[in-house]
């Protein structure tokens, strides 16, 4: 497991905290060689999380783009909604290998609170969420769920009360109950050995869609497409293409207008180190944090992962912002053509992907991940102006 990805990542944290990072690494590499747990992960993926998800040919989506074809990987269909569960079930049976008997995780759209508490009441684990309070209001429904699935919500109101001051609490937690709490980090983010773990964790997308790709049109994708948050549902889509030819395009939230910040720490970010690793991030000229918008709650973070960093640098992987009008216009397209609702997040990747396959030919195969379901976004879509 790579500690750096060229001179990102690394783990830049308190000392007390460096045991516990330690006892994980270790843990996931004996892990990941027994076959007990993989049987165990395997198990819980299919029987639980409804694993394989589909890869769906988008006829009425790809005939509107008036290009190459586009095709859908469903982890809307995921249990929970979204890409989240195949990250918590992993580092939940982590925990519990660990002899870890509490869960704590952040959470800003609240699909990562809500995977936790599944995961947390499925493995008998107790289960606590930081949220900040802005995304609370905004995510009422996730709220309901978490608290519905038995898990403690902890209201943060410092900062920009969003994502970002969640994870500083959330950390603040682990300092403090390391012994017994294991951090579920929901994102590729983060001190090494997360953006690692969470990759192999995440993976399963795109080892999935090299092999559907092959049975359903027979050979791989020219173009992979996702959007990216912290970059966890993108890493597992690239991974496993990365050592082919298949070209990867990673969708960050634009926000309002080209000229904000938005959440798209890669295209117009600066190399900082934030929350343990060395990435890029949304900062002033000091270095302090800036603050994101964008419409997405699962977007809004200034940060991103460092193995991002590392293949936006070295070019194997394009990024580009969609701006929030952009996204909304894609969710509709998503809606009417194909009876979809799609999270606000994968509404991102759905615009540029309906621009990318537009630009090539027929002959051409556009895959594009569809981290999650949007049952969670409907008030902000009703609300917002068309
Ligand atoms: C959390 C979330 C994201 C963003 O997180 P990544 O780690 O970048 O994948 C994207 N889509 C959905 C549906 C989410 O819930």
């Amino acid at each position: 497991m790579p500690r750096r990805f060229g001179a990102y990542g690394g783990a830049y944290v308190p000392e007390t905290l460096v045991p516990a990072l330690e006892e994980l690494a270790r843990t996931w590499r004996e892990a990941r060689r027994d076959p007990s747990f993989r049987r165990e992960l395997r198990t819980l993926s299919e029987t639980l999380g409804g694993r394989p998800t589909p890869l769906y040919f988008a006829r009425n989506l790809t005939r509107r783009a008036g290009g190459a074809e586009i095709w859908l990987k469903r982890e809307d269909l995921v249990h929970g909604g979204a890409h989240k569960f195949n990250n918590a079930l992993g580092q939940g049976l982590l925990a519990r290998r660990m002899g870890k008997p509490r869960l704590i995780a952040e959470t800003g759209a609240g699909q990562h609170g809500v995977a936790t508490a599944m995961i947390g009441a499925a493995l008998g684990l107790r289960t606590e969420v930081y949220m900040g309070v802005v995304d609370m209001r905004r995510q009422r429904p996730n709220v309901e769920r978490m608290q519905l699935l038995g898990a403690r919500i902890h209201p943060v109101t410092t900062g920009s009360r969003t994502l970002k001051d969640a994870i500083n609490a959330a950390l603040r937690d682990w300092i403090a109950n390391v012994r017994t709490t294991h951090y579920l980090l929901g994102s590729a983010v983060g001190p090494h050995p997360f953006p690692s773990l969470v990759a192999d964790f995440q993976s399963v997308i795109g080892r999935e869609i090299r092999r559907q790709s092959v049975r359903a049109f027979g050979r791989l994708p020219d173009l992979a497409v996702a959007c990216v948050g912290g970059g966890s549902n993108a890493i597992g889509t690239f991974h496993p293409l990365l050592a082919t030819s298949v070209d990867l395009l990673g969708v960050e939230a634009g926000g309002r207008s080209p000229r904000s910040a938005g959440a798209a720490s890669l295209t117009r970010g600066r190399p900082g180190i934030l929350h343990g690793t060395f990435s890029y991030v949304l900062q002033d000229a000091d270095g302090q944090v800036a603050d994101t918008e964008s419409v997405s709650a699962g977007l809004d973070y200034a940060g991103v992962g460092p193995e991002h960093a590392w293949l936006r640098d070295t070019g194997r992987a394009r990024y580009l912002a969609v701006r929030d009008r952009d996204a909304l216009t894609a969710f509709r397209w998503l809606a009417q053509d194909e009876g979809i609702l799609p999270a606000l997040e994968p509404s991102h990747a759905v615009f540029a992907a309906v621009r990318e396959a537009h630009r090539r030919p027929s002959s051409q195969h556009v895959v594009v991940t569809l981290s999650g379901r949007g049952d969670k976004d409907l008030e902000v879509v009703r609300r917002a102006p068309r």
